[in-house]
């Protein structure tokens, strides 16, 4: 811990493996939605870890909670139960349309967990083995594991990486028609974000959700949602289907669900989980008693601190503020999201944007290449808004 900043960037850019740039920045610590580094610069941060730190950085709730756990246990494997992982599996249920939970321990493999059983319950509950085609939107993000890559909507994740998985398609998103003319009976699934997140803070079309929901009862394939980015709060409801109206039977989770901790969960109704038996699907991590603890205090500081409220406000004032933003700075086009879940357009000019609002001490991201993405901590106060509001602007004068 003796190594200053600028001698562990020298090592870091020697060792990290070159699929990463970051920032030259090293994080030491976190209180709620500051970041400090090693020289004890301050960032506000307006990306939580790309919408992970739900409850912010050190929430004490957390961390007490990961202390208690660290002491007793943390891994036991799932030839046995944990009540930590009981107890998350039924406030998940308890929470949505989910009957059953899988847990592993990321996006990617949450995903993977969906793909797998909505193929498998087509071969083997709907006696359907021609059922296998997976459509998923252009655009879209869905991880980086080959199955996840393959159904990612986005030629440059697929570069290099050939052979894909067989059996996936893409469709153009919020596109009704496209959708109703290539439904059929070899679909197995169809998997969406209801915000598109990587691909640039865009929400799907609600109607387009709608015929979706229809298609998919009308034809048997079953409906995926990836609410990896769009869960556990993030658009000021639980999750994303409901503030659609359109429920799946298939969802995924991840990044927010532990507020920092890694794990995922792939949830679903009984119907489909008939397509596993014993021994059709593992993860060794999976669940694990330290992750589920975790994720059960993010469940129940959401309800007891009101935060899918204050997403919601919060969102509000952070979209009315980047329209404002728009008005004088030509450069802001296109405001969007949905509670936390923020995009402005901005052309070109993402990346300048962002590096220069790191500059001012403001921490965000460019997604699609084009938009700035805002997903602070739900707990983001009405004041930390104006700040980011303010930081942005000081670094649109720059530009
Ligand atoms: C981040 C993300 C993933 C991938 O999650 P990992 O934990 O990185 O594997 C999948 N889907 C969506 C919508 C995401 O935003």
């Amino acid at each position: 811990m003796t190594a200053d900043q600028n001698e562990l960037l020298a090592i870091g850019d020697r060792r990290n493996s070159p699929n990463y740039a970051p920032a030259p920045i090293v994080f030491e610590q976190g209180e709620g939605v500051w970041l400090t580094d090693r020289k004890g610069n301050r960032y506000l941060d307006f990306l939580a870890g790309i919408a992970v730190c739900s409850l912010g950085h050190a929430h004490p709730r957390l961390t007490e909670a990961l202390h208690d756990q660290v002491d007793r246990l943390l891994h036991v494997s799932n030839m046995f139960y944990t009540a930590e992982q009981i107890e998350l599996m039924e406030a998940l249920a308890q929470r949505s349309f989910a009957d059953r939970i899988f847990f592993c321990n990321s996006g990617a493999e949450a995903n993977e967990t969906a793909f797998k059983l909505a193929r498998r319950y087509q071969s083997r509950v709907a006696e359907n083995p021609d059922k296998t085609t997976i459509l998923s939107m252009k655009s879209s993000f869905h991880g980086r594991t080959l199955a996840a890559i393959t159904a990612t909507g986005q030629p440059k994740y697929h570069d290099g990486f050939a052979p894909l998985v067989p059996g996936f398609e893409y469709l153009p998103f919020n596109d009704a028609s496209a959708l109703e003319d290539r439904m059929g009976d070899d679909v197995a699934a169809v998997v969406v974000e209801p915000i598109q997140g990587e691909g640039g803070v865009r929400p799907a079309d609600p109607e387009f959700l709608k015929t979706l929901r229809q298609l998919c009862d009308d034809t048997g394939a079953l409906l995926i949602f990836d609410e990896v980015q769009t869960g556990v709060g993030r658009t000021g409801s639980l999750f994303a289907y409901q503030h659609f109206e359109v429920t799946p039977d298939i969802m995924s989770l991840a990044k927010g669900l532990g507020g920092g901790v890694p794990i995922g969960a792939t949830l679903a109704t009984d119907e489909v989980w008939q397509g596993f038996k014993r021994g059709s699907h593992a993860s060794t991590f999976g669940g694990n008693p330290l992750v589920t603890r975790a994720a059960r205090v993010v469940l129940e500081v959401i309800d007891e601190q009101n935060l899918l409220e204050n997403a919601q406000q919060r969102g509000e004032q952070l979209r009315r503020g980047l329209r404002q933003l728009a008005q004088t700075y030509d450069v802001i086009g296109d405001v969007r999201g949905v509670g936390l879940m923020v995009g402005a357009e901005c052309g070109e000019k993402a990346g300048e944007i962002v590096s220069l609002a790191r500059d001012e001490g403001l921490l965000i991201n460019s997604a699609g290449g084009n938009t700035l993405r805002f997903v602070p901590p739900l707990v983001v106060s009405e004041d930390d808004v104006e700040q980011a509001l303010r930081r942005l602007e000081r670094a649109l004068q720059k530009l």
